[in-house]
């Protein structure tokens, strides 16, 4: 699963940004300082970055700098205030991958992050999840539709869910692909969950596919 390091000094969005991406599926680490984000960054190998530009101790352009000088190149997503052009420049000039101004749309963010995500490393489907994001339906696994309503009590609507988390779809993807938003996607996430006694979306995958 991809680990997100969130540099963030405000607690309350580190927090909250923190909850949305844990209920997607990701791991996250914190950083709430320019140094202790450079060495999480090294060390905790973080398959992006989401960053604060104005950070108690340095500012957060010298997280990015340092990091690209380092030969980093982990994706950076710059969170910041600063609405500016010169800024965003600024971000961009120095190595940003993407640049989202606060206050921000959580289900925007949740959608650039997955995107940055893909093309940082094309997709390795889990499972038997190989229907690609053009494709209308998933492919049916083991369990069928039938039995997820009859064994487990979802509603039509929750088994297409089910089959997209089993194809490894996050929140945000699941509501673009069922024309939903985000918060009902993740009501939807928080029942299959539920209904299926599981605790975590690889274990939906599995269940779907008989690998459990
Ligand atoms: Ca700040």
């Amino acid at each position: 699963m991809s680990r997100i390091l969130v540099v963030e000094d405000s607690l309350d969005i580190a927090e909250g940004l923190q909850r949305s991406l844990e209920y997607d599926g990701y791991e996250v680490s914190l950083a709430t300082k320019a140094a202790h984000a450079l060495a999480v960054a090294t060390s905790d190998h973080p398959a992006l970055i989401v960053l604060d530009l104005g950070l108690p101790d340095r500012d957060g352009y010298t997280v990015l700098e340092e990091l690209r000088g380092r030969g980093v190149q982990t994706p950076v997503l710059i969170l910041s205030a600063r609405r500016d052009e010169a800024d965003k420049l600024q971000g961009f000039r120095l190595g940003a991958d993407d640049y989202v101004t606060k206050p921000f749309s959580i289900l925007e963010l949740m959608a650039r992050i997955s995107a940055l995500l893909r093309r940082a490393a094309p997709a390795v489907a889990p499972a038997a999840g190989a229907a690609s994001a053009a494709e209308p339906a998933p492919r049916p696994g083991p369990i069928s539709d039938e039995a997820l309503r009859e064994r487990y009590g979802l509603t039509a609507r929750q088994t297409e869910v089910a089959r997209l988390i089993g194809e490894g779809c996050s929140n945000a993807e699941i509501a673009t692909r069922l024309e939903m938003s985000y918060y009902t996607a993740r009501n939807h996430t928080e029942q299959v969950l539920a209904k299926l006694g599981v605790s975590s979306r690889a274990a939906v995958g599995a269940l779907l596919f008989g690998q459990g």
